[in-house]
């Protein structure tokens, strides 16, 4: 498969609206209709968007780059931070001329504001003919067939058991070396701060033999490095007895045989010593010594580790329920040199102003960077977002001047980053 997707970026002119995106690309094998995907937000999005291209493919859908060709506009979206959300807003409101032009156009929200948002969508967006969450994506057809009669089309289920495991996704973003397999969907954690549990529902690990089968098909066309992806890729954990995390937790002493992250990972190096092995993402708290031995067991898996810390405080750590703290993270990264060595790659996410952060506390997380000295860190300024736990609990009382401060701060910290 040729690559059918290419990378956009959004330059506007005012501040906090830049955004980048994916787009589907041009693949034409004579299907009646034409399907055009802009994928915003984390890796798991684009690799949600392959499922969907693939689910769409089966029903008569070739892809197009051109959204003045679609027949159907489908935006995957992010609701990660409110800037996410208005990105996709603004976007929203462009396409009113192109289905003025073209009335028989369908337009979707796909992902987390669809989830979050539902029926609200569809009123507020009077241009949007389908809402569709994370875990509903096999219901497409079917709801763009609804869209095409002139209804309205919504799906926001939130499934325990959906892993799309059957699958075979379409490669967008490809460049034929480099593929996003995902080993599990959801998250169980309810960090504060963070809306993705609420969005993506509650986590559940997709059969590891699924998995090695996508890795060797892959590997046979010519691929060569997989990144396995996950909310949280340490808590990955596969019974054929009982695939239902809470009750797995219960009986794990029961079933004969549980995957673990370590497993899965052994299983997939072994699937050819020329296929370079990567994962995202980690969580400080999940990560086991037995991952890093066998990150150092097998050359194939790639020596890096995004571990994102968020602050660099124990207080603040526990208000965003990370459930670790200043001493246990550090306390993650010398055991990371110890078994893997200095040279091995270590990355971040930090969160500038989470609320009631002091100035001392915030230069917490800048010396963290400083004893860590990471290769890049992805920077942000707390973001609120309606209906997590920090929203209902704490006040979002750093100003927005000074939040800004601390994320470029942290930017402009005498650590060498490679952004
Ligand atoms: S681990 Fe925390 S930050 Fe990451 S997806 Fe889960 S709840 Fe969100």
């Amino acid at each position: 498969m040729e690559n059918i997707i290419k990378d956009i970026d959004i330059i506007s002119g005012e501040e906090d609206t830049n955004s980048d995106f994916k787009v589907t690309a041009e693949e034409n094998t004579g299907k009646a209709k034409r399907l055009y995907i802009e994928s915003y937000g984390c890796q798991m999005n684009f690799s949600d968007s392959e499922i969907v291209a693939s689910i769409m493919k089966e029903t008569g859908f070739d892809t197009t780059s051109d959204f003045n060709n679609a027949d159907v506009i489908l935006l995957n979206t992010c609701s990660i931070r409110d800037k996410a959300e208005r990105t996709v807003r603004k976007r929203l409101s462009q396409f009113n001329q192109v289905k003025k032009a073209n009335p028989e156009l369908k337009i979707g929200v796909l992902g987390c504001m669809a989830e979050r948002l539902k029926e609200k969508l569809l009123e507020e967006e009077k241009l949007v003919d389908l809402v569709v969450g994370p875990d509903a994506y096999r219901d497409l057809p079917s709801l763009v067939s609804l869209a095409e009669d002139g209804q309205k089309g919504i799906n926001t289920f939130l499934s325990r058991e959906e892993t799309y495991a059957d699958i075979s996704p379409v490669r967008l973003n490809s460049n034929g070396v480099s593929a996003l397999i995902s080993i599990m969907r959801g998250c169980d954690n309810m960090c504060s701060f963070c809306v993705v549990p609420f969005t993506r529902g509650r986590e559940r690990s997709r059969d590891p033999h699924s998995i090695t089968k996508e890795a060797k098909e892959l590997f046979d066309q010519g691929y060569r490095e997989v990144t396995l992806l996950g909310q949280n890729v340490d808590s990955y954990k596969w019974s054929s007895e009982e695939n239902n995390k809470a009750r797995l937790n219960k009986k794990e002493n029961e079933v004969s045989q549980v995957v673990y992250f370590s497993d899965l990972l052994e299983m997939v190096a072994n699937v050819d010593p020329k296929l370079r092995v990567r994962f995202s993402t980690s969580h400080p708290k999940d990560i086991t010594d037995k991952v890093l031995e066998t990150m150092k067991q097998y050359e194939n898996i790639c020596n890096y580790i995004h571990l994102p810390v968020q602050s660099g405080n124990s207080r603040v750590l526990e208000m965003m329920n990370r459930t670790y703290d200043r001493e246990w993270y550090l306390d993650r990264i010398k055991k990371i040199r110890e078994i893997l060595g200095e040279n091995c790659g270590i990355s971040s996410d930090m969160i500038a102003g989470f609320c009631s952060e002091t100035e001392e506390e915030h230069q917490d997380t800048l010396s963290i960077m400083d004893i860590v000295k990471f290769d890049f860190s992805y920077m942000f300024y707390y973001s609120e977002r309606p209906g997590t736990l920090a929203e209902k609990k704490y006040k979002d009382d750093i100003p927005l001047a000074v939040k800004n401060v601390g994320s470029r701060r942290s930017l402009t910290s005498k650590v060498p980053f490679h952004l």
